[in-house]
């Protein structure tokens, strides 16, 4: 009989959103009045840009005549997108040749499928709190999991030490949960000691576009030496609302390389293995993000978001309350007030105000005590969402 992978029954129950969705339904029967706010989601409120919407329009005429018609697309990305992207760096003041990034269907396909190029005996740092699917991923792929917490003395940005020992080593900035960002400065220890150790960091930049500080790092390449132990990880989701659209793109330098082997070239060969490249129409619709149209249209969107934000932040401000995130990212880290456990914090949220957010606890153990806010909700919501939480922390304080 065949054996399945047995590490599937290592993976913890996915309990985070079913357990949220649950209570929410829950409340709702017994309170079918109440209209409840949601700033638990991270899926984006705003439609994709007209730049976009232009560009996908093309690329499906240009599908329906044999001139331009396009089939299979190569594997690793269109070129005019690779390219594209690869200027996207440049004018960044970062060298990324095109034949650098490989264009995927998102960031999560990636953060997955990447794994396959590191044996199964290396060990894989996760830095909690984290985005669950670092540490799923790994036990699917049966490695060993070192868990490094984060917490508020560190503004959760722990940095490397002698004692670490970790061959992969996941680094989220701008950060999903806690909307910290690393600084060249911190970014550049992690750059060091994973040259010295022969590890590989896995940087996921899936919010990037939110930074607005000038003088933080948007990419790992911008960190000197990283070209030699990282690989970059990015999205268009939350950048441009490609959610639904589905495209990302992995940056693997060519001066990548391990035990003899360049990581470049064994992305091409698995990329040429495993899949048929992605579709010419969305990659039209990736390609229009990156024009001048295209980046205007977006960072109005982005900017959208980072008015919930202010108007989130602004009330957390007064109240004197702690928290990260919010400025450089889409997501506020707040510090439930004392004696509250996440999910205890969260059913008074729920129950007394009508708010829907995310218990820190599901994103690791240390991240009890805390409670996630979205700000890809809509504005309604999201200034109903402030004032009833300047009530309810004015109620129990
Ligand atoms: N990485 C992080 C940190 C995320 O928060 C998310 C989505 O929420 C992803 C990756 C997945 O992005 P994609 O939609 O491109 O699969």
């Amino acid at each position: 009989m065949i054996k399945p992978n047995m590490n599937y029954g290592r993976l913890k129950e996915s309990y985070l959103f079913f357990r949220i969705a649950q209570k929410t339904k829950e409340y709702l029967k017994n309170n079918p009045e109440k209209k409840l706010l949601r700033l638990g989601i991270g899926d984006v409120s705003l439609p994709l840009c007209d730049a976009v919407i232009k560009a996908l329009h093309k690329a499906v005429d240009d599908q329906s005549s044999k001139e331009t018609f396009h089939g299979y697309m190569p594997e690793c990305g269109a070129p005019f997108l690779r390219e594209t992207i690869s200027c996207y760096y440049k004018n960044r003041g970062v060298n990324i040749d095109s034949e650098e990034v490989f264009v995927s269907s998102g960031a999560s396909d990636e953060l997955g499928d990447i794994l396959d190029l590191f044996d199964r005996s290396s060990s894989a740092l996760v830095i909690e709190p984290s985005y669950p699917a670092y540490v799923d991923a790994n036990i699917m792929a049966g490695r060993e999991i070192i868990h490094l917490n984060s917490d508020q003395k560190n503004g959760f940005l722990p940095l490397p030490d002698k004692s670490l020992k970790a061959d992969l080593i996941y680094i989220c900035s701008p950060n999903n949960p806690t909307g910290a960002v690393y600084n060249k400065k911190q970014l550049k220890q992690w750059v060091d000691f994973a040259n010295g150790n022969g590890a590989i960091i896995l940087f996921d930049a899936a919010y990037e576009a939110f930074i607005e500080d000038d003088e933080l790092p948007h990419s790992i390449f911008e960190i000197e030496g990283a070209r030699t132990c990282a690989i970059e990880i990015c999205s268009l989701s939350k950048t441009a609302g490609f959610t639904g659209t589905r495209l990302g793109y992995t940056v693997i330098s060519k001066d990548l390389k391990r035990n003899g082997m360049s990581l470049n070239s064994m992305w091409v060969r698995n990329r040429t293995t495993k899949t048929n490249g992605v579709s010419y129409i969305i990659q039209r619709g990736a390609e229009a993000v990156f024009g001048d149209e295209g980046q205007t249209q977006i960072k109005q969107n982005i900017q959208f978001y980072k008015d919930n934000a202010k108007i989130l932040t602004e009330t957390l401000d007064e109240m004197n309350i702690w928290y990260t995130g919010g400025k450089n990212a889409p997501y506020i880290w707040m510090k439930c007030p004392d004696k509250y456990s996440s999910w205890e914090f969260f059913d008074l949220l729920l129950n007394n105000a009508q708010i829907v957010a995310t218990p820190g606890e599901g994103f690791g153990k240390c991240g009890e005590g805390y409670i996630r806010f979205s700000t890809f909700g809509s504005r309604e919501d999201t200034l109903k969402a402030s004032e009833k939480l300047k009530e309810l922390l004015h109620s129990i304080q």
